[in-house]
């Protein structure tokens, strides 16, 4: 069975460099299963989120498992429903009681957009009380995470965004290092979009090694320093996709993945006002009822 490597966050949290995301995997028994055969072939990584509808299912996987709670490293994120202070308490608490856990070892803020500083203060919290082993955010650009690390006490260990060979994000990689900061890529596989399962560049890069495609882009990602959660439901690809650290790609490779660089989001660009109305959509008024009853 594959051993991944470990990667120190600015807290001292230990974190793999490698899991496994359940984005787009909402049938509880479905997630289930792809978490328990997750952690069977070796990821010790989950990576789930209050707006992919399957903690629950994410949590007793693990508790079903013969893998001990504290050899799991579970990530959460809080939906922007719960993005002010009081709802973000709330948040948390059905976080771990979905779960089923005392702890939840890295949880992010989803998206950079409402009252964040409200939210970060109620994972603060949270952190101190020993209910989060680490912070983070996500889809954060590298001037909404400097004004989080600059302004709030607790400084983020982790900035989750898209990163694949398509949009490569060297200058938001390069900012969150400079800070102590890990970067993490979703979508590394972009989902499969743009044949990238079958791009030619990355073929050659392949074939010269005996791996696959999904391999290589994995494995450049972790040269770069970059922490990788591809998501399966398939137990032959969740094999294949842990199967990266018996390999290098030469600095000759790195330099030719670096070529396929669209600089372009595949999926949305999170500085538009049009994806900040579309992610906030009907949860903007579970916000605001919050902030009126206060009035
Ligand atoms: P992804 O990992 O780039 O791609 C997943 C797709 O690739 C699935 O359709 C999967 O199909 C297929 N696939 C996986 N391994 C393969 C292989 N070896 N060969 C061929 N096809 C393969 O996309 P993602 O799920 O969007 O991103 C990964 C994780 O990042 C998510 O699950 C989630 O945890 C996280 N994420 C976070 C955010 C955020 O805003 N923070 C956004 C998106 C995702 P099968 O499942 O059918 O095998």
């Amino acid at each position: 069975m594959s051993e991944v490597p470990m990667s120190e966050l600015n807290n001292g949290v230990k974190m793999p460099t490698l899991g496994f995301g359940v984005f787009q995997v909402p049938e509880p028994a479905q997630a289930k299963k792809a978490v328990a055969q997750a952690l069977a072939t070796g990821y010790r990584l989950i990576d789930t989120a209050q707006a992919y509808q399957n903690e629950e299912a994410v949590g007793q996987a693990i508790k079903e498992s013969n893998v001990s709670r504290e050899d799991v490293f579970v990530t959460s994120k809080l939906w922007v429903s719960n993005f002010n202070y009081e709802l973000a308490k709330q948040g948390i608490d059905a976080s771990l009681a979905k779960l089923g856990t005392d702890y939840i070892d890295l949880y992010l803020l989803h998206q950079p957009y409402g009252d964040t500083m409200g939210a970060w203060r109620a994972l603060e919290e949270a952190y101190h009380a020993g209910k989060i082993r680490a912070l983070g955010v996500s889809n954060f650009a590298p001037d909404q995470l400097k004004n989080l690390a600059l302004t709030m006490p607790v400084m983020p260990t982790v900035n989750q965004i898209e990163i694949n060979p398509w949009y490569q994000q060297e200058q938001a990689v390069d900012f969150a290092q400079s800070i102590g900061v890990r970067a993490e890529a979703w979508a590394p596989f972009a989902e499969g979009k743009n044949g990238i399962f079958t791009n030619e560049v990355i073929t050659q890069i392949a074939n010269a090694h005996g791996k696959s495609n999904g391999q290589v882009i994995l494995r450049w990602l972790l040269q770069r320093g970059i922490t990788v959660i591809p998501k399966s439901v398939h137990q032959e690809r969740m094999q294949e996709n842990i199967d990266v650290f018996d390999f290098e790609l030469t600095k000759e490779e790195m330099t030719l993945m670096a070529t396929l660089n669209k600089n372009e989001s595949q999926f949305f660009d999170h500085r538009d006002p049009v994806t900040i109305e579309q992610i906030f959509g009907s949860s903007l008024k579970n916000v605001q009822d919050n902030e009126r009853k206060k009035i």
